[in-house]
């Protein structure tokens, strides 16, 4: 027997980041299944010399190209090859050299690779839901022509696609997508007007990009998810329910026609959502902290309170309403973030500004590939405007 056969070739878009940086721990303990193909990094040149030198893969691509000759003579002792710039992200993408791309870039950045990898008929294990919060029809109907399994590695829609084993012939009634609530949870406008920054970055349950970490803080990441369970699981709107759920125990739910639900639990840890994307179909052992519900008194559950948190609201709307809108309100928020971040507009701020940019933006019902890029930039443009940016 070819020991090599079973051995998945993984391409990690984003492996600097924070779901990259655990990918690649789960792939250390693994490293009899998995092995590293591809890393890819925006800015962060060191830590991706680090990882290159470390896991020696077949390329590394630089997204920022005045770091090339940096990377390139880093990593001139060995035989790895050396890529910069967007394009060559893109292209990288569509390369024999791997088995399955873990899409870990943050935003519309990652929609292109990952597009590219459906193309040429790679796996997916997406991290990156704002793929298909952008164009969600256009990708999951390329992944089904070309054959393409696409592995949720977001908790809760890793929690769905679990509780989903076995039950292919049966039709969901409803998903109850559960949420943290987030840093803010309980808070009202007059105590989120205030919000710096350094407020937003600290979630109470996960460690995460900075991007994500203010969605969560906004709930538009839960807006964003529920455009991604649309998608992921062929959903109507009234179908999807988000639950606050301060504890991050169920990580979502699904209920049956019968009125079963099933649910999947654990500690929140994002390395086991990741670890079943790479190793599915197959379950495999690990040593990470077992959930002891001795150890947990109450499992809690509201509703998310809309009137303060109004992105989920928009982002409700943007779902209901489909066609380019949720790409719109993406680049909007995706633009809002950043300013607030550099502390440039305030925390209600960025719902004004989404807002604002999903009312300006010309509806599309039925937008090609080219309309979504084109509804993005022109809503980049209109919300960076508005803030000066
Ligand atoms: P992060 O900011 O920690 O890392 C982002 C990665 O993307 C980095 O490697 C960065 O170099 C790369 N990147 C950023 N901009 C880029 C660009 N323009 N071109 C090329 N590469 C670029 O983010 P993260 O928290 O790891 O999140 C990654 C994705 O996974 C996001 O879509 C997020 O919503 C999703 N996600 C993250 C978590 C989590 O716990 N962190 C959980 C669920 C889903
Ligand atoms: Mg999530």
């Amino acid at each position: 027997m070819d020991v090599h056969a079973s051995v998945k070739r993984i391409a990690i878009y984003g492996s600097t980041g924070s779901i990259g940086r655990q990918a690649l721990e789960v792939i250390t303990a693994h490293s009899d299944q998995f092995s590293v193909e591809v890393l890819t990094a925006n800015t962060n040149d060191d830590l991706l010399i680090e990882q290159a030198l470390h896991f020696k893969p077949n390329m590394v691509v630089i997204g920022d190209d005045t770091k090339y000759s940096k990377v390139k003579d880093a990593l001139s002792s060995t035989d790895i090859k050396v890529f910069a710039g967007e394009k060559a992200l893109e292209e990288v993408a569509a390369m024999d050299c791997y088995d399955l791309m873990l899409a870990a870039i943050v935003g519309y950045a990652g929609f292109k690779p990952t597009i590219n990898a459906i193309n040429a008929g790679k796996a997916i294990a997406l991290a990156n839901k704002e793929t298909l919060v952008v164009a969600g029809d256009i990708v999951m109907r390329t992944a089904v022509e070309k054959r393409v399994p696409i592995i949720p590695v977001d908790s809760e829609h890793s929690a769905i696609f679990q509780c989903l084993v076995g039950e292919m012939r049966n039709p969901i009634e409803k998903v109850l997508l559960t949420a943290s609530g987030g840093p803010f949870l309980g808070k009202k406008t007059n105590f989120l007007v205030n919000v710096k920054r350094e407020h937003a970055l600290q979630h109470p349950n996960w460690n995460m990009g900075a991007k994500i970490s203010v969605d969560s803080a906004t709930l538009m990441n839960k807006g964003l998810e529920m455009i991604e369970a649309k998608w992921l699981f062929n959903l109507k709107p009234e179908q999807i329910q988000v639950l606050i759920h301060p504890q991050s125990i169920i990580h979502s739910m699904v209920q049956f026609q019968d009125g079963s639900i099933k649910a999947q639990m654990g500690l929140p840890d994002m390395k086991l959502p990741i670890q079943y994307a790479l190793a599915f179909p197959k379950r495999i052992p690990n040593d990470f902290p077992r959930c002891d519900f001795r150890k947990i008194n109450t499992l809690t559950f509201e509703d998310p309170d809309l009137r303060t948190f109004r992105n989920l609201s928009l982002a409700m709307e943007a779902l209901d309403k489909g066609g380019n809108l949720p790409c719109i309100m993406n680049a909007a928020n995706e633009i809002a973030v950043y300013a607030f971040l550099r502390n440039r507009i305030g925390f209600l701020d960025m719902t004004d500004v989404i807002e604002k940019t999903m009312e300006k933006v010309s509806f599309i019902a039925q937008p090609s590939l080219e309309q979504y890029y084109e509804s993005d930039g022109e809503a980049r443009s209109y919300a960076a405007d508005m803030i000066d940016l």
